[in-house]
């Protein structure tokens, strides 16, 4: 089958022009160069996918600096993988010289040899993902699918490539369900099977992958049907034991979407998803994946936020008063608490402090109060504070009431 109209159809042209510059030069050298992976599986399916991966039957890396001295391609290489990334413009391209691997035991990294672009396919997750159109001048478009990839798009099946595929690399249980749940296909009975199977191989996988797994679900548009179907094969259970990807999820993943910018949107959902855990679970979490300290203190910070809710369910609490119970706590931990409580009070002054209260100055600083006279130390800081809370509570506006505090609250 050949798919070089839909190939000149589907990319920008932008991209098209570096996919052919890239030819040119291998064709010098010999080198033949294949599209693989996602962008194969979308460009079937119709689906914008710009993150091209070429492979190439030679070295990647010569290759690729060739371009980028003939083109205006920035270049970056990854000398251990013999990989190598050109940006243009919005646009990338991940060359990798072709390989096969072998797995010394179940979860560890691959053993990487040189090999064709076949060899290349069969390393691969899914049938789906393991198709490759050639870019060659001699076949340019020219597909090649030895795992029946296109037969399982159109059957709507997420196949594995041999049954010892997941007991290599457990993490693509993660991936299956991922692709399972985006394009709404099923898994194929004998995958399914193995999959169930292997579940208990999730252990021989390092935090860092396991987590980065995760992170690609969280990407995904719909994050929480992958973690509903990853619960009910007992996937998460594995991660950890508390885990859940139920219907309280969905709910606060669909409100987090709602509320929150997307750069910290993944941050807020690992927030939400360790709600239901005890603080010695989510140590658990936070070991067993490996979490930044950052984020590991937005995590903790949730959980102890959520054991001291009971203090802000009363109505009529000043805002100094809801300012200083919430003012240590990370913002993602008050933001996740205020998407998980139930209570409206509670919601409300969460709200209250990110959108108002966290932003309250007052208009005398240190260096002001020191010119009337108040000198620096404890009683500095106290009269400050005190400022703060009348500004909080609109008992002070201009600099001159509040220089009127100052002074009355002078020793
Ligand atoms: P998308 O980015 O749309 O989720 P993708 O197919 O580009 O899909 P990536 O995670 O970017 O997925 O990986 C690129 C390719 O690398 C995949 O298509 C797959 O062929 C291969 N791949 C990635 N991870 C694995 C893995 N654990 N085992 C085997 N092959 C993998
Ligand atoms: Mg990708």
């Amino acid at each position: 089958m050949n798919l070089a109209w839909q190939i000149n159809q589907y990319l920008p042209r932008e991209l098209l022009e570096l996919v052919q510059n890239v030819n040119a030069q291998a064709d010098k050298l010999g080198q033949r160069v294949y599209l693989v992976g996602g962008v194969v599986r979308d460009l079937l399916l119709g689906y914008p996918n710009f993150d091209l991966d070429l492979i190439i039957e030679g070295d990647a890396v010569k290759l690729a600096h060739q371009i980028a001295g003939i083109s205006q391609a920035k270049l970056v290489i990854h000398p251990r993988f013999g990989t190598a990334k050109l940006s243009y413009g919005n646009f990338a391209l991940d060359m990798a010289t072709a390989r096969g691997e072998t797995y010394a035991k179940p979860g560890a990294l691959p053993t990487v040899t040189p090999g064709t672009f076949s060899d290349d396919l069969s390393r691969r997750d899914f049938s789906i993902n393991a198709m490759a159109i050639s870019l060659a001048s001699t076949d340019y478009g020219e597909l090649f699918d030895p795992y029946q990839g296109k037969s399982d798009l159109e059957h709507r099946f997420i196949r594995i490539l041999h049954p010892e595929s997941f007991r290599d690399d457990a993490t693509r249980i993660l991936r299956a369900i991922r692709y399972e749940q985006r394009l709404g296909f099923e898994l194929e009975p004998q995958t399914a099977r193995l999959l169930k199977r292997d579940i208990p191989m999730l252990d021989t996988i390092s935090g860092d992958r396991i987590r980065h797994e995760l992170e690609l679900v969280l990407r995904e548009e719909y994050p929480e049907y992958a973690f509903n179907r990853l619960d009910e094969l007992g996937v998460l259970q594995k991660i950890n034991p508390s885990l859940k990807g139920n219907g309280w999820i969905a709910e606060k993943f669909d409100k987090a979407r709602r509320l929150n910018n997307p750069s910290q949107l993944l941050s807020l959902y690992s927030c939400i998803l360790i709600y239901p855990l005890s603080e010695r679970e989510n140590e658990q979490f936070i070991h067993r994946l490996n979490i930044a300290t950052k984020l590991s203190r937005a995590l903790r910070d949730t959980l102890r936020l959520k054991s001291q809710l009971s203090f802000l369910d009363k109505s009529s609490l000043k805002p100094s008063e809801i300012y200083y119970l919430l003012h240590e706590y990370d913002s993602l931990a008050i933001q996740a608490n205020a998407i998980a409580t139930e209570s409206s009070t509670v919601h409300s002054y969460l709200q209250l402090f990110l959108t108002k209260l966290c932003y309250v100055k007052t208009l005398l600083n240190g260096e002001d109060l020191k010119e009337l006279g108040i000198s620096a130390g404890p009683e500095l800081g106290k009269i400050l504070q005190a400022l703060h809370k009348a500004k909080l509570d609109g008992e002070v506006n201009t600099k001159a009431e509040e220089k009127k505090l100052a002074l009355s609250l002078k020793l």
